[in-house]
């Protein structure tokens, strides 16, 4: 079997036509632009080319973004100052501070001091605890990329076995959490692995469909996946090849009925959930 590859790119583009029109409309109607504050702080090479990949797309679908730029030697009460000038600036719907942060400065108090109506990452733990509780004010950006190329390419969710490689707070976790909720885009059974699981390609043989958000290049291999299963690969990894993902595409291929590439696979519709909650998160505010 080969694998129909899962297009992310086509996927984003389309939600994002559609996002333009009610972007447009949300603007005729409340004579407000959509905001996004970003703030980065060092010179992360990596992040700088998300933060302007996500500035782009703002652009494209007619909402303003702005880039607050802080150096590496920034204090955590710096940072904290600018998060708490952007909570209270009526002109900014939505805030994104880029991590990771340089060494020394707190990303878990940083997100905890976003104005959840703000947090548009969903890093906040009131939102992160709405997301659990099953009516999140937010769904975060990722996990919210990988249900909608799941639900868009026809991939039966309800009742599937998921298994997810990897329990990060930005990924993994919230993931578990989304498709175990009751209703379209849940109802799965969702197995969490991770570094400490015992016999990984054992628990991944499982899975209907199998994610991995790890970020090893080729950490998953065709012995670990069972033939016909749907495959999601949520990592990207910088090698002298260019970007890879977490699964050896090429062997992978041959045995799953589905997967994602990268790059053009995950990445696209993460950008593309960030201005769906920013829209969301500028309706809240009115
Ligand atoms: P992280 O480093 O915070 O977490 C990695 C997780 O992988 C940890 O839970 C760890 O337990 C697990 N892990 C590590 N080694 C393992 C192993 N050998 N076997 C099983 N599990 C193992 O990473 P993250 O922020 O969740 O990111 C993961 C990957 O996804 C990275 O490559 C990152 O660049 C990528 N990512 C992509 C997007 C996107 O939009 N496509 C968004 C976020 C992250």
């Amino acid at each position: 079997m080969t694998a129909t590859i899962l297009d992310g790119k086509a996927l984003a583009h389309q939600i994002q036509a559609e996002l333009t029109e009610v972007v447009a409309d949300f603007i005729e109607n409340n004579g407000v632009v959509p905001c996004l504050a970003a703030v980065l702080v060092g010179e992360d090479p990596a992040s700088e080319v998300y933060v302007r990949n996500k500035r782009r797309a703002c652009e494209r679908l007619g909402i303003e973004s702005q880039l607050h730029r802080l150096p590496a030697t920034t204090t955590q009460d710096e940072l904290l100052a600018l998060v708490k000038r952007l909570n209270k600036s009526i002109d900014v719907h939505g805030i994104l501070v880029q991590l990771p942060l340089p060494e020394g400065l707190d990303a878990a108090r940083v997100q905890s001091a976003v104005l959840p109506l703000k947090d548009v990452d969903c890093l906040n733990p009131e939102n992160v605890g709405l997301l659990v509780q099953g009516r999140p004010r937010f769904l975060p950006c990722t996990p919210h990329g990988v249900v909608q190329i799941l639900q868009r390419s026809g991939v039966p969710i309800a009742g599937q076995h998921v298994v997810i490689i990897g329990r990060s707070d930005i990924v993994g976790k919230p993931l578990a959490n989304m498709l175990v909720q009751k209703g379209a885009g849940g109802d799965a059974t969702v197995t969490l692995s991770h570094s400490r699981s015992r016999d990984l390609p054992a628990i991944a043989r499982t899975a209907d469909i199998l994610v991995a958000a790890v970020g090893r290049p080729k950490l998953v291999t065709a012995d670990m996946v069972k033939p016909g299963a749907v495959v999601i690969d949520v990592g990207i990894n910088r090698t002298a090849e260019g970007l890879v993902g977490d699964v050896d595409f090429a062997a992978v291929r041959e045995v799953a009925s589905m997967i994602t590439p990268v790059p053009g696979g995950v990445g696209p519709l993460t950008i593309t959930m960030l201005l769906h909650n920013t829209l969301a998160a500028a309706r809240g505010l009115q």
